[in-house]
């Protein structure tokens, strides 16, 4: 291991911060999702099983559903402290409190565009209000969050008037919030560094992504002295989102090493779960998460991750540290240390000559621009070299499927394990679900599904499919093969009858 890094070290940060998340209320107001009821239970849950300190379960004031989802959040009992949005009135409040929440988050225009346009008060008003609320928050609750909405493009020596009537008034911490996305790093740096000596309050921020800066101006607040960071997962919210969890927390915990109480080893699984649930999808691209986040496709960089990850990795942080994993890809860029070393992962051993013929066959499908699985590179070996090495474990025999508008997706199957028989049913989502289900029951080991990717090939409904799936098996090892057919069901079917075939080999 090289000495340990740090690049960051001259800064008010504090050595603790503290994560709110408000994946629930600002990421559920993203443009086309809706979480339902038993999935925002459910990412309460996850929130605060990795650590999240304070959870923003919904705006109670907006609708009864959201008024009860907040207060079934409540009743969860989690080791988090649930918050609820509220408007600067007592009937918001009191819809917060009737949850009872452990925190009021109250917040008021305070630039002169919003206030002028959205609530119609002067200045004047705007303290005297809010003075008023958050006393009113505090006679009932010992915690209340106070935030002066669109902070950022607020006359600044108003905006600190503001945040000393707010202290003054009882606020236990204040919130900065970019509301719409338009301050630079530097600028975030000097507004918090001024709040943060005139104010006697904690700061919290609440960056929003709308050129990009979310997370860097999030880590200035937090260089400037804020203790709280708010976040969604996956960066969900408004417009562009809000600052991303997994990013935030891995850059103050690898990079400036501030601890967040977040156990980093659930990142990855986290981000998933919400990608799921909101139907939006992760870049492979987006940092620490995304499915690219520590692959390796080029010569050099494959050779050298194989030697030391540090070289062309972090290093500060690894797959290991969010719930990762490290992966050498088949591409047109693949050389011949990484073709060695997935197959000795797969204990096939080749012979020189025999490597570079692999490698060449590899490089020219992948230039065609195809993706290659594991199972074709174990294919191209076995032609090159003469070998049958394949023990297959399952041979599916049969399988039907029934799916319509008045019956629960179900599929049966029968299917040879290691020679003996075996018949499985399962339901699921849809036709592919209930099958795919079917067939990791069947199995006697625990198979987990890792990945689904289907590409139509042709045009129109009768277009050929390729789907690719990647399976994980009880080591924590991943394969993946692919299907193709113009049935849906049976090309996924045959992709995942291949996946798992090739277990055992690494
Ligand atoms: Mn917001």
């Amino acid at each position: 291991m090289l000495r340990k890094i740090v690049f960051f070290t001259d800064s008010q940060a504090r050595e603790e911060v503290t994560v709110f998340d408000t994946t629930l209320r600002d990421g559920e107001q993203t443009p086309g999702i809706a979480f339902k009821f038993e999935q925002k239970l459910e990412i309460a849950r996850q929130l605060s099983d990795i650590g999240v300190y304070t959870i923003e379960a919904g705006f109670p004031a907006s609708s009864k559903a959201e008024k009860e989802t907040v207060s079934a959040v409540k009743k969860l009992g989690l080791e988090a402290k649930i918050c609820g949005l509220a408007r600067m009135t007592k009937a918001d409040v009191d819809a917060c409190l009737d949850c009872d929440v452990d925190m009021v988050h109250v917040f008021i225009p305070t630039s002169d565009i919003q206030r002028i346009n959205t609530i119609n008060k002067t200045r004047e008003e705007v303290l005297s209000i809010s003075d008023e609320i958050i006393r009113y928050v505090r006679d009932h609750l010992n915690l209340c969050m106070f935030s002066a909405m669109d902070a950022t493009r607020t006359d600044w020596n108003y905006l600190i008037k503001v945040f000393q009537m707010a202290a003054n008034a009882g606020a236990t911490i204040i919130n900065v919030p970019d509301t719409v996305g338009v301050i630079s790093p530097s600028g975030m740096k000097k507004l918090i560094t001024r709040i943060h000596r005139e104010v006697k309050c904690p700061i919290d921020v609440h960056c929003h992504n709308d050129f990009g800066l979310a997370v860097a101006n999030t880590i200035s607040a937090v260089e400037a002295g804020a203790s709280q960071v708010q976040v969604t997962i996956n960066g969900l919210g408004e417009r562009a989102g809000n600052a991303d969890l997994a990013q935030t927390v891995m850059i103050m915990e690898s990079i400036y090493r501030i601890k967040t109480g977040i156990k980093k080893e659930r990142l990855v699984e986290t981000s998933r779960l919400v990608s799921r649930f909101s139907g939006i999808t992760i870049p492979p691209t987006q940092p620490v998460v995304g499915d690219n986040a520590f692959s390796h496709e080029s010569g050099i960089h494959s050779h050298g991750v194989i030697k030391c990850t540090e070289t062309f990795e972090p290093g500060i942080m690894t797959p290991e540290m969010v719930g990762h994993r490290r992966r050498l890809t088949l591409g047109k860029h693949v050389g011949r240390h990484a073709v060695r070393q997935m197959l000795v992962e797969a204990h096939i051993i080749p012979t020189d000559p025999q490597l570079d013929t692999i490698v060449e066959k590899v490089k020219a499908i992948a230039s065609k621009g195809k993706r290659l699985t594991d199972a074709d590179l174990y294919e191209i070996a076995e032609g090159t070299m003469g070998i049958e090495l394949n023990h297959k474990i399952l041979a599916l025999e049969d399988i039907a499927i029934m799916t319509g508008n008045h019956v629960i997706p179900t599929a049966s199957v029968k299917a040879k394990i290691n020679g003996n028989e075996r018949i499985y049913s399962a339901v699921g989502n849809g036709p592919v679900d209930a099958a795919l289900n079917a067939i990791l029951g069947v199995i006697p080991s625990r198979i987990q599904l890792k990945e689904f990717n289907i590409e139509a090939i042709s045009g129109g409904s009768d277009a050929m499919c390729h789907v690719i799936i990647a399976v994980e098996d009880e080591h924590g090892k991943i394969f993946d093969a692919s299907g193709t057919g113009d049935d849906i069901v049976l090309a996924s079917v045959e992709a995942l009858v291949n996946a798992i075939n090739l277990i055992n080999r690494k």
